[in-house]
């Protein structure tokens, strides 16, 4: 089967902060090819130590430090680890591996016509170009322009957040081995994260409440900004600055004067965008589908992004092996990751919705919630996440059995987390969730990996059961 991605962007660059790969990440990508999971693994196994996690008030008081080796250990036990990657590196390994001349960059998609059953889909690209093909599959981000035209539902929703991103030199002095720094505001929606590469970069990440009525000053809305944001490069971290309230004092300075020695080029700016899950269970028709943020946009919460994606693809390769390039490959795909993801895309709306309430509680919250999200206690600890940044003083541990669910909220929280929902093969029996009072078991869906009919050896494909 012949395939080409064409990508907008005129070449690989740096670009981007940190992005997750979780144990589904990488079970789905060793189930799509063995070797290449491995060769994943042996990529990101050198970070290993960086995969620390520090949480800072931003007056530099300590609050939380995750052991990374030990963290792993744990969502080792889950069949895959946890790995920062920069995005950019992820970005450079997947191209490196792709067979000669299936990635062609600089070549933006424009529009489609879309085909019959009998004839093909026609790609229409923005230098006058036509490509004509069996399938097309937008994966082309949160700002999808085939999903515009296939869907025609607008943009995504602002979550009230702008986020500023550089990949630079590290400073000479920086506590490496702390790895991935979490300086969190204790009132205010803003927080700065740091990460040390091994090799000696460094990427920063800032995401800080930005009111909706001046969304449009954020660039060009897209992640790679350069020369579309409003005013001049200064200009744009003079914004990032003033989201954090700079000029009020009180983030340490060796974290403020990494921003500003940031050559300004390096920065990047957008708004944080998210799907809500109803927004998001269609998303094909015909000879076309979506995948990735295209297709379920989630909230920055959770580190589940790329990781939903890995499983997208997983999922459209093993139906595309079966069914070969057609819509019935395309509908079955669809049908078994839009509930799943949507699963996903609601739990951590769920988080994010309560950012503006309290940055310090909410960084703590979604480093527990995420931690936890393969364990059998997710349930609990994401009821706990939410409850702690709506502002309760929930936020304790979040082992089964040990939580004691007592109030209400708790209780509607907790249905909102398992109504219909799939989490990504965290469970291996019904987990019994019961308020007090209430009583009752919680229905849990759950997903079996099994192998790819192309792979061969891997041990995983996606199989939705129903506890
Ligand atoms: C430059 C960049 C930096 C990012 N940094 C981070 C980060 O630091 N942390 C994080 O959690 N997530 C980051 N993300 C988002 C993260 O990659 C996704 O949430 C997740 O991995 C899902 O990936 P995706 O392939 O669906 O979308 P994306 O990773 O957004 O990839 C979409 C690709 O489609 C291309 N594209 C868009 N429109 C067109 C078009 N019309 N024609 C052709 N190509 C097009 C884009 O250039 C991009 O390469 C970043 C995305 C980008 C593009």
């Amino acid at each position: 089967m012949r395939v080409k991605v064409f990508e907008r962007a005129s070449s690989l660059r740096p670009a981007g902060f940190v992005v997750g790969i979780l144990p589904n990440a990488l079970k789905a990508i060793r189930a799509i090819d063995a070797q290449l999971g491995r060769d994943l693994e042996d990529t990101l196994r050198p970070a290993e130590s960086a995969a620390n996690v520090s949480i800072f008030r931003n007056t530099g008081e300590l609050l939380m430090q995750v052991d990374g080796r030990a963290a792993r250990e744990r969502y080792d036990r889950y069949g895959g680890g946890l790995f920062p990657v920069a995005w950019y590196d992820l970005q450079r390994f997947f191209a490196a591996r792709l067979p000669p001349g299936v990635l062609e960059v600089a070549s933006a998609f424009d529009r489609y016509e879309p085909g019959g059953a009998d004839s093909p889909v026609t790609v229409y690209l923005r230098d006058g170009r036509t490509v004509t093909a069996s399938v097309l599959v937008g994966a082309d981000g949160n700002l999808s322009d085939v999903r515009r035209q296939l869907l025609d539902d607008g943009l995504p929703r602002f979550a009230g957040l702008a986020v500023w991103r550089a990949m630079r030199k590290r400073p000479a002095v920086w506590p490496v081995e702390a790895g991935l720094l979490n300086y969190a505001d204790a009132g205010e929606a803003r927080k700065i994260m740091t990460y040390a590469l091994p090799d000696g970069r460094l990427t920063w990440n800032v995401a800080a409440a930005w009111p909706e009525a001046e969304v449009g000053r954020l660039g060009n809305l897209r992640y790679i900004t350069a020369g579309h944001e409003e005013g001049t490069p200064q200009q744009k971290l003079d914004r990032c600055l003033g989201a954090l309230g700079e000029s009020e004092g009180g983030w340490p300075d060796h974290v403020l004067d990494l921003l500003r020695s940031t050559e300004l080029g390096a920065i990047t700016e957008h708004p944080l965008f998210f799907r809500e899950p109803g927004d998001c269970e269609v998303y094909g028709r015909g000879r076309i589908t979506l995948l990735g943020d295209a297709a379920h946009l989630t909230a920055a919460a959770l580190g589940q992004g790329t990781s939903q994606t890995m499983e997208d693809a997983l999922e459209l390769g093993r139906h595309v092996a079966l069914h070969g390039p057609t819509e019935a490959a395309l509908r079955a795909y669809e049908s078994v990751r839009a509930p799943a993801a949507g699963a996903v895309q609601k739990a951590s709306a769920d988080l994010v919705r309560c950012w503006g309430r309290l940055a310090e509680k909410w960084v703590l919250a979604e480093q527990r919630a995420s931690e936890a999200f393969f364990s059998r206690e997710y349930q609990v600890a994401l009821c706990l996440a939410v409850l702690a940044a709506a502002g309760s003083n929930a936020v304790g541990g979040c082992s089964a059995g040990t939580a004691r669910l007592t109030s209400a909220t708790v209780q509607r929280a907790c249905q909102q987390v398992v109504a219909g929902t799939n989490y990504a093969f965290a469970f291996d029996a019904a987990y019994s969730c019961a308020p007090t009072g209430a009583g009752g078991a919680v229905k849990l869906n759950a997903i079996v990996y099994e192998p790819l009919p192309s792979s061969g050896n891997g041990p995983q494909v996606t199989r939705v059961w129903q506890a």
